[in-house]
């Protein structure tokens, strides 16, 4: 019996289901790199050189364990560029009996792998990607029983099911959430740790000049490039995480800074998204510093709430709620993305910061993609699509499973609140407090209406006024329903007046392009 199994660029585990069994005397393993999934949307450079740098590694590690790899490069002349084309040229040349591969992260490219069976005249096996610590049957029967409404009782089930930081069947430290403890913004000495960045060795350096030679016109800039693309770099990654930014992770997890771009964050994202690490160490790892007393609770927690939390409760919610999730626009959200989201050419300090940050790095935190851009976007109303795909072009590590329940839910509120329960609507107060951006700002966080007004400010209350009759019906929503509705008539005229005029000035060249349909 021969199989032919698919490992996909975000597959790269060695304890992947799909491996689980390898013969290596008869199974052929295919790994391609193909230009439709680097060229969907444009993809930053330090994203498509991560991915492929990482895919050549994994098969020199596959190949050292005495496995038949069959890896197709970007650069072959033979390359049909899509898998569904890779798929069909492998099997023509090795007669597999079958072709086994893990459920893919993205429902675009399951459609692809359930039309090959009768494609290829072949038998398909598609097995569970158990690399997450909920499976897809798992919240599937979980979101039937009424018990997904919310990420906070998810992520309760989820610390009950695991024993993580758990103390019989109670939440050690007495509380699950330690959130109030994590907003500080960040004290005027603080130094964040130098971060851990990894020499691009004689691999990663050819797929650099392959990148920037064919990938030349998409977002980013391609180096400095220090992204870990081995496991032994990944676990290094973690282990300075840990070591060095994790004990104070917690206290500061939602401040902004400019000119830091990584904070306390722990950057392991990408990491963990192509399979070069798993959740479950990540999380072992965090726990035993909590309990050897290297990290404090609250640091430890908020960094678990979000692996095991967050990051397990978008996925579920992605897959319970595809294909239909994309398509819904809640808000009626309708304008084009700005260039400044390209160019980062504003004189709004945190929106070019953000992007700035992000075009250097292929990264931003959490606080930049959701109170900066994030808020930004929802307040004037972009329209979805371009926002998404914005978001999963700019990040090496955006995949369409965690990239839209981001954006689509939680930025967006193009869900109507099925991923949160309000919008998280900000005037320029919230980036004031949390960041020093407005210090160095053309514009007046402090003034509210006129030419030297924080955009902020004028876009939120247009936004909570385009959208009273429905925020009046959100409990969560009522207060600024009421301080818009105690407003002067008049006073509502100009934030509208201002609004429109602000954003009728931005330059937006539309998609270039084509949107995800
Ligand atoms: C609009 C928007 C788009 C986003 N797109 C992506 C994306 O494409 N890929 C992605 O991995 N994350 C995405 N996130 C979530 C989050 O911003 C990133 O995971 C985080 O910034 C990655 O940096 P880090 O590894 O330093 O995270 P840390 O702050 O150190 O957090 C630790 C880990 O928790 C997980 N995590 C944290 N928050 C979330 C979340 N909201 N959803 C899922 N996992 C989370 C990540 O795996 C992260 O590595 C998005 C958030 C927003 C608001
Ligand atoms: S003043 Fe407004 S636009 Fe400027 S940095 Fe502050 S929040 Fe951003």
């Amino acid at each position: 019996m021969r199989r032919l199994i698919l490992i996909l660029g975000d597959q790269l585990s060695h304890s992947l289901s799909a491996l689980a069994d390898l013969d290596p005397q008869a199974d052929i393993v295919l790994m391609a790199e193909v230009a439709e999934e680097a060229q969907y949307v444009p993809h930053h450079k330090q994203k498509i050189a991560l991915l492929l740098s990482a895919m050549r590694h994994f098969a020199t590690g596959l190949r050292a364990r005495g496995v038949t790899v069959d890896y197709v490069r970007l650069d072959d002349p033979a390359n049909s560029h899509s898998f569904s084309g890779e798929v069909a040229r492998a099997a023509a040349r090795h007669h597999p009996d079958q072709i086994l591969v893990t459920e893919p992260g993205e429902w675009r490219v399951l459609q692809m792998i359930e039309g090959w069976q009768r494609a290829l005249n072949l038998p398909v096996t598609i097995r569970p990607d158990d690399r997450f610590f909920c499976s897809r049957a798992e919240f599937a029967a979980l979101a039937k029983a009424g018990k997904t409404s919310r990420m906070e009782y998810f992520y309760r089930d989820m610390r009950r099911k695991t024993g993580i930081l758990m103390d019989q069947g109670a939440p050690v430290g007495g509380q699950w959430n330690f959130d109030s403890d994590n907003r500080k913004p960040l004290s005027k000495g603080a130094r964040p740790p130098a971060r851990r960045r990894f020499a691009p060795d004689a691999i990663t350096r050819e797929v650099l000049e392959m990148v920037a030679e064919r990938f030349a016109d998409h977002f980013g800039d391609l180096e400095p490039f220090g992204w870990p693309v081995t496991r032994a770099e990944a676990l290094a990654a973690l282990d300075h995480f840990i070591t060095d930014a994790l004990p104070l992770f917690g206290d500061v997890q939602d401040a902004m800074k400019a000119g830091e771009d990584f904070l306390y964050h722990s950057l392991l994202s990408p990491a963990l998204n192509c399979g070069l690490l798993l959740p479950q160490e990540v999380c072992a790892a965090a726990e035993a510093a909590y309990k050897a007393g290297h990290a404090p609770l609250n640091a430890v927690e908020g960094f678990i709430r979000q692996v095991l939390g967050w990051r397990e409760y978008v996925r579920g919610i992605y897959w319970v709620e595809m294909p239909g999730y994309a398509a819904t626009n809640a808000l009626n959200a309708h304008l084009p993305l700005p260039d400044l989201y390209w160019t980062g050419d504003t004189p709004m300090r945190c929106m070019a910061e953000a992007v700035s940050t992000t075009r250097r790095t292929g990264y931003a935190h959490h606080i930049q993609r959701l109170m900066v851009t994030g808020n930004f976007a929802l307040l004037a109303g972009l329209a979805p699509a371009a926002v998404e795909e914005w978001y999963l072009a700019v990040y090496v590590d955006a995949f369409e499973w965690v990239e839209l329940p981001n954006t689509h839910g939680m930025v967006l509120h193009a869900d109507g609140g099925r991923l949160g329960s309000k919008p998280y609507a900000a005037s320029g107060a919230y980036i004031n407090r949390m960041s020093d951006y407005c210090r160095g700002c053309a514009y007046d966080v402090a003034e509210k209406l006129g030419p030297k007004a924080c955009p902020f400010n004028y876009l939120y209350w247009d936004f909570i006024d385009r959208h009273e009759a429905r925020f009046a019906r959100n409990p969560r929503m009522a207060m600024p329903v009421r301080t818009l509705r105690a407003m002067e008539p008049s006073r509502r005229e100009a934030i509208r007046a201002d609004a429109t005029a602000f954003l009728d000035s931005l330059p937006s060249s539309g998609p270039a392009w084509p949107l995800r349909g």
